[in-house]
Order: C-alpha cells, then structure tokens, then sequence
C-alpha cells in the first residue's frame, strides 16, 4: 500500500501551545488500581498517578486504560472480559466526580481533541480514555462502538497472549498458546481494525506481535500508535519495536510512545530516565521528530529512577530539553504528536 509522506496537520500544535513555557504534556498510558479503591483525588504512596499528583506534575492530559488480562478465549471468558471492561471505563469516566473533602483540582473526561484544547483552556486535566487488551471485546468488532460510547480513543489489539484478533509479542503457554494463533491477525481481528477506524478508535499495537503490527499497518487507514514500547536496537525485548517497524511508522504515518519501563529500556532491567530519552532520540534521529512521544505506564509496571510517578513529570521535560530538544521539538513529544493522531482518527471518522 502507498501513502503520501508524513505531514502533521496544521493548527493541532498552536491550538494547544499558546505558551512555550508551559507545554502541552500528555502521558498516553497510564493503568488504574483495580478494583477501584476510590482513591483518585487523594495524594497516596500507593498510586503512582492520582489527581493531585497530575496536577503537581503539570501534566496536561493522561491516558488512562482499562486493562483486561488475558484469559481463556471461550465464552465465559469473553463475558468476563466485557463486564470488566465496561466496569472499568464507567469508573474512570467517574474520576471527574470531585469527592466533597477533596482537593480543587479541574479535570476534564475529554472524549474528543476539541474536549482536550477546551479542557487545555480551562487548565483542566484531560482524561482519555482506553482499553488494553482487544480481549476486552471478544469476537465482536460491533462493540467498539460501544467503547466509543464511553469515550474510547485507543485499544491495543492484543496484551500478552494471542486473543481472537491477533497473535501478541508474547505467547502465555500457561493459556495453552502457541507461538503464533493467527499468524498476525485474525479476520476478525481485521474487521475490528475497520470498525475502529470507523469509531475513531486508534489501533494500539503495543504488545502485538511483530506480524500483527505490519498486518495492522497495512489494514487501518488511519496512522497506528504504539502507546507504550520501546526501541528493540536499544534493548532487544520482544515488546519493543525493531528498525523495521519504526521504519514502517514513518512510511505510514505511526507514532511510538517510549514508555518508562526498566526492562524495555535497558537489557536485563534498571532503565534510568537517562535511557528513556536515549531511545526517544533515537527514534527521533531514525524516523522524525513527529513519530515519537512518552509514556510512563504508572500504576502497571512503569516507574524509572527520575521518573517514578506523575509528579516527577517535569524532570522528563528537563532530561529531553538538556538532550538538546527545542521547545517546538519537544511540545511535538510530549503531547502535540499523539494529539495530531487522535484528531487524524477523527477526522477519518468524520467526528471533526
Ligand atoms: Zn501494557
């Protein structure tokens, strides 16, 4: 398939920088305690991403996913999975109820990129919303309009483990997998990339194996994300992304979102905030400055030292301006290139 060269759409960025000095920050992967403790408003050691520790880290806008884990892929499971998932989005789409003893801290639920400049506008955190694990769905494509419904804007295909959809980077032998299901993706895998592109759902190949991923690229007509992976040159983890595929993001579009999980960073485990910005440059320097973001998968796994929750937020900012970055460079990274691909997916979806 041939695509036009990459060019980020105008008007995205100087929508949501009218400052310099603050820039737009948007962590794209962020997991929810579950079940839920009802503790989201409330500064506790025991969550790496709360809502005071969002506002004191000015962070600007957090993805948080629901998280499916894999199962069995038969009926039960499926039902299982489904209740959860709508459990899980219910609750997070409830964060935005301030308890009466909390904290004034302005959030926003933000279901589309207009939502989030508004949300930007108000100095409200913008909360978006998605799912990890297409198990979530079962085999059922029609219910990603569901999920769109309660304001979905990603879903990664797979998590560990082969679903119905597609084969993942890493088999569960204790569910009976294979090296591969599906040899990529299923046909019902295809036909849900369709419905997303349909709902203006990004297609999240993070965790997908590497045939899911081209498969992916080659199916979706809006550009694919990797909302939490890093670069395989860097650290050989069957999570992250080869040259090939960060190839391929540039072809098509794509956008990779470094995550700050020690093991994906640095061979063997204790990635530093210093690695994380050595494989953002490193993917910048290979494919461009609008192919590349950041993550920090808190709250599931993710916590670097220098960036251990979501307060620590700033010092991600200062690493990757001492690397070098301009501010132009950096409000890409940190907020305006993953926003440039929501509003893509919009667009397609005839929501903009
Ligand atoms: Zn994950």
């Amino acid at each position: 398939m041939c695509r036009d060269a990459f060019a980020p759409i105008s008007g995205v960025m100087t929508a949501l920088h009218p400052d310099a000095a603050a820039p737009f920050v948007l962590d794209s992967h962020i997991d929810i305690p579950w079940p839920d403790r009802g503790d989201a408003w409330r500064d506790t050691p025991a969550r790496q991403v709360d809502l005071p520790k969002l506002a004191q880290g000015s962070v600007s806008a957090a993805c948080l996913a629901a998280y499916i884990p894999q199962g069995l892929r038969d009926a039960d499971g499926h039902r299982a999975a489904w209740a959860r998932v709508q459990a899980m989005l219910s609750t997070i789409r409830d964060i935005a109820v301030r308890p009466a003893d909390a904290p004034q801290i302005a959030v926003s639920v933000c279901d589309s990129t207009n939502a989030i400049a508004a949300a930007r506008a108000q100095g409200a955190i913008a909360i978006i919303l998605a799912v990890e694990n297409g198990y979530a769905i079962g085999e059922a494509p029609e219910r990603v309009a569901v999920l769109r419904t309660y304001g979905v804007r990603y879903m990664t295909l797979t998590h560990n483990g082969h679903n119905a959809l597609a084969d993942a980077a890493i088999a569960r032998a204790d569910l009976g997998d294979a090296a591969t299901l599906h040899r990529g993706l299923s046909v019902l895998g295809r036909e849900t990339i369709l419905q997303m592109n349909r709902h203006g759902v990004l297609v999240d190949v993070s965790h997908a194996s590497r045939d899911t991923m081209v498969q992916a690229v080659e199916t979706s007509a809006v550009p694919i994300v990797a909302s939490h992976s890093c670069a395989r040159a860097l650290c050989d983890h069957p999570r992250n992304l080869d040259d090939g595929q960060l190839d391929m993001l540039r072809e098509s579009g794509g956008l990779i979102q470094i995550t700050a999980m020690p093991s994906f960073l640095r061979k063997g485990g204790g990635g530093t905030l210093v690695d994380f910005v050595r494989h953002v440059a490193y993917v910048a320097d290979r494919i461009g400055i609008n192919h590349v973001g950041i993550s920090s998968d808190f709250d599931g796994g993710g916590g670097i030292d220098g960036w251990r929750n979501a307060q620590e937020t700033p010092r991600v900012l200062e690493a990757l301006r001492a690397h070098g970055f301009d501010d132009t460079e950096l409000a890409a990274i940190c907020g305006g290139n993953f926003l440039d691909r929501l509003k893509r997916a919009e667009e397609h979806a005839g929501q903009a």
